[in-house]
């Protein structure tokens, strides 16, 4: 296929005019393919990759049901997220077996009308209970490698990340030993987390490189306690997550985290839901009750318990606080892609990969849908 006439999304360049390819399903450098697509007036960017939401559509990914998942892939499909890392919650250690499990297995059928599943992202259960957040205290556990490398194995590997507060008995030693393992391409995540600049800042040098929804659940970032916020800053290969559903982090922090850690280590995330894309009501969230109002979702304490928006909608609402296009795409696509390790694949326009994209109009409605080279979305375009 050709897909003529758009503005074509280059990571560091922003968009081009130019003709894009695709061949078999992969972008290529030219095509033998009769298709052409007309894309003028639209900017042609990647399919979008969420590394954290934990349902929608009325299903979690926490629930391990097999026909849940398919639900989940086909509502985020149809938002414009052609891969998915979804998160478990803090639950037992039979619980998170079962959602592993459940995984792998719907990795396997990768189908054309569905998301596909890229990765698996463990959100605890190795966290620090005064920054549970919406997570369930009961099952709030110590580091253990047996258990994360038990998980691997179910998931035949498709765990990429794990949450941990390196505050918490043993976790300077877990990530040593998972780094210094089979298991060191798992990235650890520092969240959920009280933890002082010190030790996050030794379990960065010691080889965590990732942030759990920077700013929330942790301790803030302030003039003489800079916190993890300010461990992650000083550590450059470490990737730092935000929610960006206008609820969870004000406008200005968006725009300051932006200033502050470049467009090159944000990684716009979700966290949704089950609730999202349904209406207001009671639904739960890790087996906890949340009560669902606008773009709020609560546990009955108030606590905030995910968004209830998609990652599509995460990345319009960045460019409506004030930060450009091309650096909300970036930080949807390739940046999520590099941080679980699948770039070579995904998360770009590039010749070889595959063929995952967007078209969106000038006032950033999603009106073309492409995973694998395959239009997805007739009723749009
Ligand atoms: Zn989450």
């Amino acid at each position: 296929m050709k897909i003529i006439d758009g503005l074509v999304f280059h990571e560091g360049k922003g968009f081009v005019k130019e003709t894009l390819c695709t061949e078999k399903g992969c972008f290529s450098l030219s095509t033998s393919e009769d298709k052409v697509l007309d894309a003028e007036g639209c900017y042609v960017i990647p399919g979008l990759i969420d590394i954290h939401f934990h349902g929608c559509a009325g299903h979690d990914f926490s629930d391990a049901s097999p026909e849940g998942l398919a639900v989940i892939a086909e509502y985020q499909l149809s938002q414009g997220i052609t891969s998915i890392c979804p998160a478990s919650m803090t639950l037992s250690p039979k619980t998170l077996q079962n959602i592993c499990q459940c995984g792998r297995n719907f990795s396997r059928n990768n189908l054309a009308d569905i998301a596909r599943l890229v990765g698996i992202n463990l959100e605890g259960p190795f966290i620090c209970n005064a920054k549970r957040g919406a997570q369930n205290p009961d099952y709030i556990r110590q580091a253990d490698f047996g258990l994360l490398k038990q998980l691997q194995e179910i998931a035949g590997g498709l765990v990429k990340l794990v949450t941990l507060a390196p505050e918490t008995a043993g976790a300077m030693d877990f990530i040593r030993q998972v780094k210094h393992s089979e298991l060191k391409d798992i990235s650890i995540s520092i969240g959920h987390t009280d933890s002082d600049y010190e030790t996050a800042k030794n379990a960065f040098d010691s080889g965590a490189d990732h942030v759990t929804h920077l700013f929330n659940a942790m301790p803030a970032f302030t003039h003489r306690a800079p916190g993890v916020i300010g461990a992650a800053f000083d550590t450059p290969r470490c990737f730092v997550e935000i929610i960006c559903d206008g609820v969870h982090i004000a406008p200005p922090v968006i725009r300051a985290a932006f200033a502050m850690f470049g467009s090159e280590r944000i990684v716009l995330i979700s966290d949704s839901m089950r609730a999202t894309g349904l209406t207001d009501g009671k639904y739960t969230l890790g087996g906890l009750d949340v009560q669902v109002s606008g773009r709020h979702a609560t546990l009955t304490d108030g606590t905030l318990a995910g968004s209830v928006t998609n990652l599509y909608n995460c990345m319009r609402c960045a460019v409506s606080m004030g930060i450009p296009l091309e650096h909300a795409v970036q930080c949807a696509t390739i940046n999520p892609a590099r941080s679980i390790g699948i770039d070579k694949v995904y998360g770009s326009l590039d010749p070889g990969k595959a063929a995952d994209f967007l078209l969106l109009d000038k006032d950033l409605n999603l009106v073309g849908i492409y995973k694998d080279g395959i239009n997805v979305s007739c009723n749009l375009i």
